[in-house]
Formats: structure tokens, sequence, C-alpha cells
């Protein structure tokens, strides 16, 4: 078992795109930039190697971005890397924990060297048979990172190294990941990372910065007429269908946590209110670091606070909208996420709060659980939940590059983040495109916020418009590809 080369399933191509009229600019700019680098690359094919084929970012945004290179008449294939030793994913699993500064410097240890350089080597024997003097070989994250040496044995190549994760802080954990990498990244004429803060100093002389993006006509982010959002939130159990709908319900449901901390269909006990109240969404993995719990307690201090019947400053207008507004939380439903132990612990803490509430506000506060079995069905939830929500919220105490910011942005729906994450400072310029609080930790800071945003209807809107014209410009997947044309270009050159 030594890697193959995935057949790209079918996505959507130029010209679906070009067929959007707000698109169609933006595929013009592509094609011309495409220009000059097809030239360059004529009889060179671009090899882009990852660690699996199914599941995570990667291997999300590579069928895209492997068609439209494709189409541009730039010769692009997707190789993965494969293996039967458990040791190998036992390593590669502990070197992404040290790189995000957790987990044991221990495993990069003893033979782990070995183990590494074997499958690499191993899968790069494959590979070399399929490539030639002058391809280029993008290795996405740590696990292929080893196939470079062994391939430049044989081949003239070029070699550039896709770094998807990092952590904007050094500690014991992380010198250990990167001191263990270094002699592979020797082997690389350029790296690209998501985030100035997480090159290594390793790379600080060859690194460039290129932002991960979205891809406007996914089903996580395609346009949904009004009559789609009713008939997914009704056919996923989000929406009490206001009256016959023509789909049949999805296989797989949307659950809501009930009063009892038990999870039943989520049109119960009652409609949240998607399709009238105002919404506040995050929509997230449980995970810690998405700051689920601080996000709660805001609300909660957003009720309390400011819809207090002591205020008397308020508009009958502001005070309604205080009074229905609603908090939904939703994340993968847990059977999904059995071999996350964190994941599952986050849900458990996140239930002890919410049947601590007050029964008022656990009607207000609404914790859903979406199903993973069918991803598109699950993209659709996600797209129609975006589109429901007067507020995006995206709470992470750390992120790399918050998707799910773009994703809000993407759909002019005005978005609230913090300073202290990487990611949501570098998408969003506070009062510009989006809101920043300085401190996710502070319930005190998201009340004020959020207070103020859902208020003030004016600056929701003018913030929306800015934050989608930013996500156009600097965040899907043409502005992604013309700053890897510039690489490609440079690499050859
Ligand atoms: N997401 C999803 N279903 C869920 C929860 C999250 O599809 O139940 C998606 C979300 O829309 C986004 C991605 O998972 O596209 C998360 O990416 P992000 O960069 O926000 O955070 P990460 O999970 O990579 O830390």
């Amino acid at each position: 078992m030594s890697g193959f080369i995935v057949d790209i399933p079918e996505c959507p191509s130029l010209a679906d795109y070009e067929a959007v009229a707000h698109l169609a600019p933006s595929v013009d700019r592509l094609r011309a930039r495409a220009g000059s680098v097809v030239d360059r690359l004529r009889g060179r094919t671009v090899w882009m190697v990852s660690s699996t084929a199914q599941g995570g970012g990667v291997a999300e945004m590579l069928p895209t971005m492997v068609t439209l290179m494709n189409e541009l008449a730039i010769d692009t294939r997707w190789f993965v890397i494969e293996t039967d030793q458990q040791p190998f994913f036992h390593l590669t699993k502990g070197i992404h924990n040290l790189i995000h500064g957790a987990g044991d410097p221990q495993v990069v240890a003893g033979d782990a060297r070995d183990v590494y350089e074997a499958v690499n080597a191993d899968n790069a024997t494959t590979l070399m048979s399929h490539m030639k003097d002058g391809d280029i070989l993008v290795a996405h994250d740590p696990q292929p990172m080893g196939l470079a040496g062994p391939l430049r044995k044989d081949l003239d190549i070029h070699t550039v190294w896709r770094c998807h994760i990092g952590l904007d802080e050094e500690n014991d954990a992380t010198r250990a990941a990167w001191r263990f990498l270094e002699p592979y990244g020797d082997d690389y004429e350029q790296s690209v990372f998501s985030a100035d803060e997480y090159v290594p100093d390793s790379f600080r002389d060859r690194s460039r910065l290129i932002y991960p993006s979205i891809d406007p006509l996914s089903d996580k982010n395609r346009e949904l007429h009004l009559h789609s959002v009713v008939g997914i939130l009704s056919n996923a159990a989000l929406s009490v269908p206001p009256g016959p709908v023509v789909q049949p319900p999805f296989a797989h449901i949307a659950e809501r946590l009930q009063a009892d901390g038990l999870w039943a269909p989520a049109v119960l006990p009652a409609d949240i209110g998607l399709l009238i109240r105002p919404i506040v969404t995050q929509i997230s993995r449980w995970d810690r670091l998405k700051g689920w719990l601080p996000l709660m307690q805001g609300f909660v201090e957003l009720k309390e606070r400011f819809f207090s019947p002591r205020r008397n400053d308020r508009s009958a207008i502001e005070r309604r909208r205080l009074n229905q507004v609603r908090l939904v939380m939703a994340g993968p439903d847990p059977s999904s996420i059995q071999d996350d132990p964190e994941g599952l612990e986050v849900i458990e803490e996140l239930r002890a709060a919410y049947v601590d509430l007050d029964d008022e506000m656990k009607h207000d506060i609404v914790m859903i659980a979406l199903p993973m079995e069918n991803r598109s069905n699950n993209a659709l939830m996600v797209n129609a939940l975006q589109r429901s929500s007067t507020v995006v919220v995206q709470n992470s105490l750390r992120e790399g590059f918050g998707l799910t910011i773009t994703e809000a942005m993407w759909k002019r729906i005005p978005v609230l983040s913090n300073t202290r994450a990487v990611g949501p400072r570098q998408q969003i310029e506070h009062a510009c495109d989006g809101w920043l609080v300085d401190d996710p930790e502070d319930p005190s800071q998201i009340a004020e916020a959020l207070d103020y945003l859902l208020n003030d209807r004016a600056e929701r809107a003018a913030l929306a418009r800015t934050a989608q014209r930013r996500a156009h410009n600097q965040f899907m997947i043409f502005s992604q590809l013309r700053s890897w044309f510039d690489l490609l270009e440079d690499l050859v050159a």
C-alpha cells in the first residue's frame, strides 16, 4: 500500500461560475492571470499531495482547485499517500497536536524518524513512477513532507510545502515538532502558510501567505432562494413547516438539547423561530477553543442586563428585539464524533450549563446537533442556518482562519468575533467588515457587542456589505488560485 492518484469528484466548471453575474468578473481576472502561468508551466504537472482523499479542509478544497487549474490548462493531479503502518498515523497525529502547542514531545523521539521516513520513501517510489523532471510537488501538511527528499534524489523537480496549521506562540511542543520537521523542510524551495504568525523560523526566508478560501457554488455557500431555506429548515426539523413541503424530510434530522438534557428533534419542544426571530448563531466543532461557554454566558448577560424591566432607556422595538432574540449554538451530532473525546467532553460541559439555566433562558438558548451522515445535507443546513441569522458569532479563543467567518461574510451576515485569535484578526477589520471584541472569554464584552449590533440595523447592514466585498476579493477560490499562480510562476522562473 503506497499511494494513489485520486479520481476528482465532479465540481463546478468555470462556465458555472461565469454564469453567476457577480462572479463573472472574478473568472475573467482568473483567466487573464492564468495566461502567463500556463505558458511557463507548459509540459509540467503540478502534483498536489495530501494524506487523505476524504474528510478535513484539505480534501474539501483540493477537488475544486484541481478541477479549475486543469480547466485553465495547468496540468494538475492529486496524489494521496497511503500506508498500513499504524505507528505512522500515531506519529503524524502527534505532530499535528505539537504544532498546535499540545501533546507530549516524546512522540517525535525514539524510532519516529525511521517510521516517518520509511512510509514517505515507500510513497515516493509510487509517486516517482508518475512524475517527470520539471514537475512541481506541492505537499500539504506534515504527513507527506518527507516525500521531497527521496523524489529529488532521482528527479529534477520544484517543491512547495503547504502548511494548513499553526500556533501564534512557541512552547516546548511546537519547538519539538518543528525540530523534527526541519530536515524535511530543507528539501522545499517555498512554503505556504495561512498566517504570518504561523511561520516557523526555519521557513522565514521562503514562505508565502495564502488565505484559505471558500467555493461560492458549494452547498455550504451557494445562494438559496427563500423557498429553499424554508424547505431545508423544514426537512431538517429545524423549523416547523409553515405548510406542505415538496421534498420529503431528510433521512437524518437535526436535534435540539431539551430541558431535561436529552436530545430530541429540533422542532421540540416548540419551533425555534429561525424564520421570524432575531437569531444569533455560532456553528463550529465542539472544541473548547471555540469559546462556546463564554458565548452562552454572554448571551445570558445580554438578556439579563439589557432586557431588564428596570431599564427604561430602550425603545419599544429594542425591547421586543432583545426579548425575542435567540442564540443558536450548532455543531456536529455527538454520534459522529465518538472518536473525539474532547468534543464529547465539551458537549457534556455545555449540557450541564444548559440544564442549569432558568426555564425562560432554556427557550432562548438553542443547542443543536447537526447530522453528519450526508455531507451535502449537512452543508445545506449550515447554509440555511447562517442565512437565517441576524448575527453570526465566531467566539474562538484560537483560530488559524475561521471558515465560518468567511462563510457568513460571503452571505452578507454581520460577524462578531475577537482580536485575540489570529484568523479573525486578519479576516475582519473591526467596525469595517465585522465587529471584534478584545476578550472572547469576557461575557460582558460579548453582551455589549451583541446589544449594539442587534439594535443598530444600519451598522449591521454596513458591516455586512463591506464584509461581502472583502470575502469576494480576498477569500474566494479565485483569489486563492491567483496567489498560487504567482507562486508557481516565480518558482519556475
Ligand atoms: N461545519 C459543518 N458542520 C458542523 C460544524 C461545522 O459543516 O456541524 C463546518 C463550518 O461550516 C466550516 C467548517 O466546518 O466550514 C469549520 O471550519 P473553521 O475554519 O471555521 O474551523 P475548524 O473546524 O477548521 O477549526
